[in-house]
């Protein structure tokens, strides 16, 4: 197994935060208390994104995870103290009925739990069909709207997922060539990686540079984003405020070994991932062809990888200003937007390890190679 080094008990602490799109303050406190000591100075822009920054001269390395996670905002308060919902961001409706949901009343107060149902479920009499979001309902418990005010809650309060970190150790058994050959790997299971683990790995970046004292040729830019579910729109502030001359999104990638994923390519615990396109980009192939050498020097796992949709931050980065030549680097996950989404940690530790070790090589005349004609 590929030992683990980096401090998981802060990734339990942030994938269990709360922190739906829109409304990411409160985690990005968290984030702002573990950044804090290992950062040079600390940047904000005024859409809530937090940016550590590491580092004066030499070109500027921006990467960025996102914050906020996937929720659901109270959009309407049925006579019968039920309640209705809306998404904040890439929702899946088959993963919702008999789902737990936390509401936080934007005027304080206790947090109220709610389940997600579907009428389809009373007396066992449900249909075959999914149900979409503005079908479904949320029960808290009460039996009439005045009920509900009492708890304070509000139209417009916003709710993430609940549930809560676990890991799994698992062994691996792979056959290659006729020989099978065993290794140990450690599952996690959490709301929320999609991307708090984009987060995590960039503070654990940020903490190994300041604890092992690694220099490097470049200025660092970590940007804690906000509002990434909702169109990217804290990377395009916070990118616009730095101005970098790289950029990386580190984040989630569906893991197409998930059971019936369409097509075939980067799964759970086989490395690393580099996306060549997806919806919001295409990779630099000079940057792309760089780090995969990177990966080869160190002794790092890496999958080569391909998405025919969606985005990350990077398809943002990668044009502001004039430009800057950005890579996603990804770490495959199951059932992404779910409440159980599933990670491999060994992943993880190459993603950090990857990332290191190109930030010690970007100096200037490295940086400028990536769009030389
Ligand atoms: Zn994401």
């Amino acid at each position: 197994m590929t030992k683990l080094t980096l401090k998981y008990e802060r990734l339990e602490k942030l994938v269990n935060a709360w922190g739906p799109s829109g409304f990411e303050s409160e985690v990005q406190k968290l984030v702002k208390e573990y950044g804090e000591p290992y950062a040079d100075e600390i940047l904000y822009d005024k859409m809530g994104s937090i940016i550590f920054k590491r580092g004066n001269s030499g070109p500027k390395i921006m990467l960025a995870g996102h914050i906020d996670e996937i929720g659901y905002m109270i959009r309407e308060i049925n006579k019968d103290g039920t309640l209705k919902i809306s998404n904040l961001g890439g929702i899946i409706p088959p993963y919702q009925p008999s789902n737990e949901i936390l509401i936080r009343p934007y005027r304080g107060g206790a947090d109220i739990i709610g389940i997600i149902q579907t009428s389809a479920s009373i007396g066992g009499q449900g249909k075959p069909e999914v149900t979409p979001l503005d079908k479904l309902h949320v029960d808290i418990g009460c039996k009439s709207d005045k009920e509900v005010k009492e708890l304070g809650i509000r139209v417009g309060d916003a709710a993430s997922q609940y549930a809560v970190y676990r890991t799994m150790d698992r062994v691996q058994i792979k056959k290659e060539d006729g020989k099978e050959t065993k290794s140990k790997h450690k599952i996690a299971v959490a709301k929320a990686f999609d991307d708090r683990i984009g987060v995590f790995m960039g503070l654990e970046i940020m903490r190994r540079l300041k604890e092992e004292n690694i220099s490097h040729p470049c200025q660092i830019y970590f940007a804690s984003t906000t509002q990434e579910e909702v169109g990217l729109r804290g990377a395009r502030t916070a990118a616009q405020m730095i101005q970098p001359d790289l950029g990386f999104s580190l984040d989630i990638t569906p893991a197409k070994d998930a059971p019936g994923w369409p097509e075939k390519g980067h799964i759970l615990g086989d490395g690393v991932v580099i996306h060549s396109k997806d919806g919001s980009m295409i990779a630099n192939p000079k940057l792309k062809k760089f780090a995969i050498e990177t990966a080869e020097e160190n002794d790092i796992q890496l999958q080569d990888g391909f998405l025919g949709f969606g985005g990350t931050d990077a398809g943002i980065i990668h044009v502001t200003g004039i430009g800057a030549p950005s890579l996603f680097i990804g770490i495959s996950t199951r059932y992404g937007h779910s409440q159980r989404a599933m990670i491999d940690l060994n992943d993880v530790e190459n993603a950090v390890k990857l990332m290191i070790a190109m930030i010690k090589k970007f100096d200037m005349a490295t940086v400028a190679s990536f769009t030389k004609i």
